[in-house]
């Protein structure tokens, strides 16, 4: 195994009740394990092997990019939850977030407006462009900003439907006001000073 199954930065039951441990034992521990499982053995006998994740990303497409992708966006995502978190943003991201929408409200129905309406498996993603100003792209399938080397991405929300049917069903919108007290504001200020 080459690439392996990051561990999650939180117990199962962490994130409830907004994400249920049902949901996390489905989503990460079949998906995102299928998706590491599938890449290494896309890249077994190949010279992929020795590169990095985000490498085999920026250069491949198809099967390989479709696997190596949806592995970079899983840890990604765990890591833009946290327990006890969400709220109010703080630190630099605040500021950067009421400059660029006006307010961290205005941010918020900007991102909701989006995600809901970014249609079937995707996500839905916050970015910092090279002049500091922020920006929410919405991308399908596996892709990801990581392949446009203009912006640093700082936060995103799952959207395909195993992230929220056990607990949600269909709702996108209930799962998506959940997101707000799971975000790990930590993480995303992290990302801003990159
Ligand atoms: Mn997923």
């Amino acid at each position: 195994m080459i690439f392996k199954l990051p561990t999650l930065p939180f117990d199962k039951t962490d994130l409830e009740p907004h994400i249920s441990a049902e949901t996390l034992e489905y989503h990460y521990g079949k998906h995102h394990a299928t998706y590491v499982k599938k890449l290494n053995a896309l890249v077994e006998g190949t010279d992929l092997r020795s590169k990095s994740l985000e490498s085999i990303i920026q250069n491949s497409e198809g099967a390989i990019f479709n696997n190596a992708s949806q592995v970079w966006n899983h840890t990604f995502y765990w890591n833009c939850l946290a327990k006890n978190a969400g709220g109010d943003p703080t630190g630099e991201i605040a500021t950067a977030i009421n400059t660029t929408f006006g307010s961290f409200s205005t941010f918020q129905t900007q991102w909701s407006y989006n995600a809901v309406n970014n249609f079937g498996s995707s996500w839905t993603w916050l970015v910092k462009k090279a002049d500091g100003s922020l920006a929410i792209v919405n991308t399908s399938n596996a892709e990801s900003p990581l392949t446009d080397d203009t912006v640093t991405i700082l936060l995103t929300v799952d959207l395909w439907e195993h992230a929220y049917y056990i607990d949600y069903r269909n709702a996108r919108p209930d799962y998506l006001k959940a997101f707000w007290a799971l975000v790990n504001w930590d993480f995303v200020n992290k990302n801003f000073a990159n």
